[in-house]
């Protein structure tokens, strides 16, 4: 289950008018102000009497990244420990499943990576970050220093220092810890791993509470960064974005293909009966932006329409939503090497193979809420080098690209479902 469900409803009732505008309506807005007032303000010529104006718009999306970068390490750390601790797989499946996430997002990754290689979105404009200065420290991929850096020196650096690999294996340190510590713990009928559970669920809720508060600054980021970039340069670092949006759709397309295939091939299900029975909760996906608030119609469209066993059902659609965010994965490869591209970076094999590795883990560390993958996709460029401060442009097509990666993060789930099922029919199905 989504963790925030239980505490985002009650807020509802309470909530002012202008917080009960849905988000992406109220960065629409921002984007039609942004423009009006970035015209106004020169329009790609501006006068030198806007200068410090247009500099100071940027602050908003600065400070929305900076709370973005702040909050990545800790997300992923609890939200891996949450996993850990409290998913409930079974032995064989639970293998089973641990492989098919794996490939999947792994090749929605290289999906993401040829397509972006092929297109060179890139180069098709010019894109600069308003306000703030780039420091982009280009690296090198040296395999055995990240080995020799794997380690951190002590246990709170990786949060301290956004280190992603040195995340990663202090958070998969301590679940794979945690979650034994728990078996045995059941084995023996003691319950006293109860309150560490609890303080992490609590401590999970409590960044994606923080997480929730900064999302809704996002409109006022859009705004001011939108319109200083049409003050200073009118609109040709929009055709940039606009190449960007187009080779993320298309590699989305190409993913929802191999999924597709997949489902044709590896399950009994009709790959036509798959997208029949799935659309509810592929619009679902699209129109929340949110694969945490879509679960439960995931679940129920795949017993009740697509018609598999309520076991792998349960398994793709509400353990794996847990950690498959292929859509996301894929998202954030391409974002890297767009960025990279933007700024003449050529990101060579061995970093291509870094954005893999970290778009891997950022994937199964973001939360499945609105914009979360633009939260841990500051660890993937940092990861590579890359300087953060261009999500911020990023965020402008975010609030439309987070609805599509969000459905094909479902259709990701509800594919490990399908080929969970196998080949043998199981006719409850409404198609
Ligand atoms: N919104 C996505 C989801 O809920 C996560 C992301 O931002 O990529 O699945």
């Amino acid at each position: 289950m989504n963790e925030t469900d239980s505490i985002d409803q009650p807020e509802i009732k309470r909530r002012p008018w202008w917080q009960r505008v849905p988000l992406t309506l109220q960065i629409v807005i921002a984007l039609i102000l942004a423009i009006a007032v970035g015209i106004a303000l020169g329009g790609g010529n501006p006068s030198s009497a806007n200068e410090a104006l247009i500099k100071n718009l940027a602050i908003p999306a600065e400070l929305v990244l900076k709370a973005l970068r702040a909050l990545a390490p800790p997300l992923i750390l609890v939200a891996v420990l949450h996993t850990f601790m409290t998913a409930n797989i079974p032995g064989t499946a639970g293998r089973r499943l641990a492989v098919l996430l794996f490939t999947n997002t792994t090749v929605a990754i290289l999906i993401g990576l040829l397509v972006a290689n092929v297109l060179h979105p890139g180069t098709w404009g010019r894109l600069t970050v308003p306000g703030g200065t780039t420091t982009s420290a280009e690296q090198k991929f040296d395999p055995w220093g990240l080995i020799q850096d794997a380690v951190p020196k002590a246990i709170l650096e990786p949060l301290v220092n956004n280190n992603v690999i040195q995340l990663i294996v202090i958070a998969l340190s301590f679940g794979i810890v945690l979650r034994a510590i728990k078996s045995e713990m059941v084995a023996q009928g003691k319950n006293s791993y109860q309150p560490i559970e609890d303080v992490i669920s609590i401590l999970f809720e409590a960044v994606i509470r923080i997480l929730n508060w900064v999302i809704a600054l996002v409109p006022l980021a859009v705004f001011g960064i939108v319109a200083s970039t049409v003050a200073k340069e009118g609109f040709e670092p929009f055709i940039s974005l606009a190449a960007f949006i187009v080779a993320v759709l298309i590699a989305l397309a190409l993913q929802a293909c191999y999924y597709l295939t997949r489902v044709n091939f590896g399950s009994w299900v009709k790959p036509l009966n798959f997208l029949r029975g799935g659309s509810d909760a592929f619009l679902m996906a699209f129109s929340t932006s949110s694969s945490g608030a879509t679960m439960p119609v995931t679940f129920e469209v795949l017993q009740e329409k697509i018609g598999l066993r309520e076991s792998s059902a349960a398994l793709g659609s509400l353990v794996g939503a847990n950690f498959n965010n292929d859509g996301t994965a894929l998202y954030e490869a391409m974002s890297a090497l767009f960025i990279s591209q933007v700024l003449g970076q050529h990101l060579n094999i061995g970093q291509q193979f870094l954005v893999i590795l970290t778009s891997i883990f950022a994937s199964v560390g973001a939360a499945n809420i609105p914009n979360a993958g633009l939260v841990t996709m500051t660890l993937v460029f940092t990861s590579v080098g890359l300087p953060t401060q261009y999500i911020a442009v990023l965020v402008t097509v975010d609030w439309f690209l987070d609805r599509c990666r969000t459905a094909i993060n479902v259709m990701g789930d509800m594919t490990v479902s399908a080929l969970l099922d196998g080949k043998k029919p199981h006719s409850q199905g409404k198609f």
